[in-house]
């Protein structure tokens, strides 16, 4: 077996410095910024400023670049502007909508289904999504040091039904390198360990994120690697995308994405056909489309079922079986997610 830490240290030694760092450090944070950037008119200030003052702007360069100037309705804007609606409180709309407060047996570690567990790897993103389930995620009490990661590990270790651990976050590419190259040495010394699953939307808001540094750690574990992307609408997918998405098969990691159903952003039929058409352009495959959870701040996000079902239904009459995401609910509690 090759020593991973090895690899990754003198990989990172090279490239940690590397532009993803330095463009993450510069994403746009600040709304008054972003709407003189994208030409948006002042009057959507103040709204934009009391979003952020509940879930912070974020928005890397590479992202930005993808969104059409003076478009409101642009369907990535959508998804990282901050908007007044999310000041309005909404009733069944709550911060942590699945009760993951209720599933952490140990820091940095939450066990929801039986056979695999998340590692909060990382506890900052590199784009801040507004409807995420998580913006009220109490990350600061979440990242673990050296000792408590022990300690998660060790709860890995002493329940050999678990063969996936899930990189989760925030994004978990957020990471350094050097940090998750030690982690999955960490978990490659747990014999009923089978696969490491990794939950991302790195490698599309920024896709220099896939750097030779990373490749060494992904390419040199025994793990079985599966990489879950989170990619909403086709126009996230530029040439970027597709180079690091080949880069990464080359790896061999198995890429597949999740969806969320969004208004304005991608509930219609033909927004939906052409992210599964491009998402294989970029060989991934669909693998869910989540109906929103319903946190607090994102109401204006909702697709109420009936037309969530409507919309999978005419999908199905456009799409080969294979290019279909599976529609489904997480409930918190459920044992599985739940299909509609
Ligand atoms: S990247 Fe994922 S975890 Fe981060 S804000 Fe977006 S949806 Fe949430």
């Amino acid at each position: 077996m090759q020593d991973n830490t090895l690899i990754v240290k003198d990989s990172a030694d090279a490239a940690e410095s590397a532009g993803w760092k330095r463009q993450l450090s510069r994403a746009v944070r600040d709304p008054a910024e972003l709407c003189r950037r994208l030409n948006l008119a002042d009057a959507w200030l103040p709204g934009a400023e009391g979003g952020h003052a509940l879930f912070e702007t974020c928005v890397p360069e590479a992202f930005l670049a993808r969104i059409e100037p003076g478009n409101l309705a642009d369907p990535l804007l959508r998804q990282v502007l901050p908007l007044g609606e999310e000041t309005r409180e909404t009733s069944g709309f709550v911060a942590d909508p699945l009760e993951e407060a209720e599933q952490r047996p140990a820091r940095g570690l939450i066990h929801k289904y039986h056979g695999r567990v998340l590692l909060i790897a990382s506890p900052t993103c590199a784009v801040n999504c507004r409807y995420c389930f998580r913006r009220h995620f109490p990350y600061a009490d979440n990242a673990p040091s050296r000792a408590q990661w022990r300690e998660a590990l060790g709860y890995l270790r002493d329940d050999d039904s678990i063969r996936e651990a899930i990189f989760s976050g925030g994004d978990p590419l957020a990471g350094s390198d050097r940090q998750l190259g030690w982690l999955v040495g960490e978990l490659e010394n747990i014999a009923h360990l089978k696969r490491l699953r990794i939950h991302t939307r790195l490698p599309v808001v920024i896709p220099d994120r896939v750097d030779d540094a990373l490749l060494a750690w992904l390419d040199a574990t025994w793990l079985q690697t599966v990489m879950v992307l989170h990619i909403n609408h086709a126009n996230e997918i530029d040439q970027a995308v597709i180079d690091a998405c080949t880069r990464l098969q080359k790896a061999g990691v198995t890429l597949l994405n999740q969806s969320v159903l969004l208004r304005g952003v991608n509930d219609s039929v033909s927004a939906l056909e052409a992210l599964s058409e491009r998402l294989f352009e970029a060989r991934i495959l669909p693998y869910y489309l989540h109906v929103l959870d319903p946190v607090a701040g994102a109401a204006h996000f909702d697709v109420g079922d009936d037309e969530a079902r409507e919309l999978v239904d005419k999908l199905r009459q456009r799409l080969p079986g294979f290019l279909m995401p599976r529609l489904v609910r997480e409930i918190p509690g459920e044992p599985s997610k739940t299909p509609l």
